[in-house]
């Protein structure tokens, strides 16, 4: 099929080239296909796909401004990476196999595909001869039918905390594999630490996964700290922080929300930490910079509230949220 489909793509070239050099012409990717009409009975690809490649061709001529463009070469050391475009409605899923003009290849399916409509799309080859099937599929948003509001604080100890005072802890991923792990890293049997790692690392996002999940089903808008500019991202401790799964937690509720409807806003958490959410005040003996990280609980001096250091934060970054749908400011002071 690859080979087809370089033959296609060569006569387009030569015809293109000819048609410009001879009657100064510059035929779309639709008049292109008027000479290729009726040919699909020759080759083992479909219409569509000659089709297309008559379409990619032209848009190729006209973002390169030549009306001929590269060969496309089938064997040797100089051979063009396969590639097979297709329509949609041209493969179709069947009984764990992609079926296309009249044949079917089976695939590694990791995306689940006979629970979506297939749209146009392509195989493609790569440079270890490796095949790929790319392909556009419609996804049926689900709402959320959440009407909560929360806001979620990034952190070590908890990966996250969430202003109703949830929490995914950063040990579940690794507690029972943890021993395991240690054993297997002093007896030097490099291929079981490999495979501890990878334990660990898909029991991770397996949790972020389950938690994100969850918070998106529950809420209509959820807002997250930025931690930018907190004290911890400066220092040493950076590495384990970005290890903690807050980029990949921030991902996926950032897609997850865009699929259901739910409002998602990064806040700036700075002094977040530090204020109280009943009062507003920053009194003394709160949990302040470096010094600061090892204190979980805390009372206010104003107002004599008592605090969970994590959950007090996510209220705050909750409130700073309100107020940015309000439209109002969106950091606190640093008095
Ligand atoms: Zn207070």
């Amino acid at each position: 099929m690859a080979r087809d489909v370089n033959f296609i793509w060569n006569y387009c070239n030569e015809l293109t080239h000819r048609l410009w050099q001879d009657k100064r012409l510059w035929p779309s990717g639709y008049d292109v296909q008027k000479y290729l009409k009726g040919s699909s009975e020759y080759f083992s690809v479909d219409s569509t796909c000659i089709q297309q490649i008559a379409e990619e061709h032209a848009n190729r001529r006209k973002q390169f401004k030549k009306s001929r463009l590269r060969w496309r070469v089938s064997s040797g050391a100089k051979r063009s990476l396969g590639w097979i475009p297709f329509k949609k409605g041209a493969a179709a899923y069947k009984n764990g196999c992609i079926k296309y003009a009249g044949y079917y290849f089976k695939l590694w399916d990791s995306y689940g595909l006979g629970n979506y409509e297939l749209r146009a799309g392509n195989f493609s080859q790569d440079a270890r001869g490796r095949w790929y099937f790319n392909v556009v599929v419609e996804i049926k948003p689900n709402v959320s039918t959440g009407e909560a509001v929360i806001g979620i604080d990034l952190g070590l100890k908890d990966v996250a905390t969430t202003s109703e005072g949830e929490r995914l802890e950063n040990a579940k991923y690794y507690h029972t594999l943890e021993e395991s792990l240690g054993k297997a890293q002093r007896a030097h049997k490099k291929s079981r630490v490999k495979a501890l790692h990878a334990k660990i690392k898909n029991r991770r996002k397996d949790a972020l996964h389950k938690f994100s999940t969850k918070l998106v089903a529950e809420n209509a808008a959820i807002f997250i700290g930025n931690v930018k500019s907190t004290p911890i991202a400066k220092t040493k401790l950076a590495k384990s922080v970005l290890d903690a799964g807050w980029y990949m937690l921030k991902t996926m509720l950032e897609y997850k929300c865009a699929s259901a409807g739910v409002v998602f806003e990064e806040i700036d958490e700075k002094y977040t930490t530090q204020t109280c959410s009943s009062c507003g005040e920053k009194p003394p003996g709160r949990p302040k910079g470096i010094a600061g990280l090892g204190i979980r609980e805390w009372t206010c001096g104003s107002c004599g509230e008592h605090h969970d250091r994590d959950i007090n934060a996510a209220k705050n970054i909750l409130a700073l949220g309100h107020q940015r749908l309000a439209g109002g400011i969106t950091a606190l002071s640093g008095r």
